[in-house]
């Protein structure tokens, strides 16, 4: 027996709508016009980028890349932690990439944390979260560290082609990171 797939219905005229309300909304327009590339799941560049979800950095955008072309891998400072290095290697063992390339950025909000977020979250709800906080104090030492765990990484089997950079929110501008 197939189910049959219920469609997200738009936001009814005369309800506040929610954010979510205006993605439903939005993607009737997107899907009107959406064309199937006919593209498989490995990325066309062969490339995995790993980066903040600061909102403001289009990733796509900032890189020159086009649909299909990398795979995106976010989290708060993008950092290397081990559901990242999850990601990377199923992008590189099963879906072809070869390349990593690792995008921290000024003004990140990671800046002005340390780990006592993480004992003031315990104290606050009496549990103690199993993820460290990743705070960092400084960019360049952190993308550092970020590159080092992926070339030490022994799932992985493509480090040769691994750098980092700091993205700098007023200008646009990518800094690389040696
Ligand atoms: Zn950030």
């Amino acid at each position: 027996m197939t189910a049959i797939p219920t469609r997200p219905q738009p936001p009814t005229p005369g309800d506040a709508p929610t954010i979510i309300d205006r993605f439903v909304a939005a993607n009737h327009g997107y899907a009107a016009d959406y064309r199937d590339g006919g593209m498989d799941a490995r990325p066309v560049q062969r490339v995995a980028v790993v980066a903040c979800m600061d909102a403001r950095l289009d990733v796509h955008a900032a890189l020159g890349l086009a649909l299909g072309d990398a795979h995106v891998i976010r989290n708060a400072g993008g950092v290397v932690t081990d559901d990242v290095i999850r990601s990377l290697t199923i992008s590189q063992r099963a879906l072809g990439t070869r390349s990593v390339a690792l995008i921290h950025h000024t003004g990140c909000g990671l800046l002005d944390l340390t780990e006592d977020f993480r004992r003031e979250l315990e104290a606050e709800v009496g549990q103690r979260p199993q993820w460290a906080v990743e705070a960092f104090a400084d960019l360049d030492s952190d993308v550092r560290q970020s590159m080092a765990r992926v070339r030490t990484c022994p799932f992985l089997p493509y480090v040769d082609d691994v750098r980092g950079f700091v993205f700098d929110v007023r200008t646009g501008l990518l800094r690389e990171i040696a």
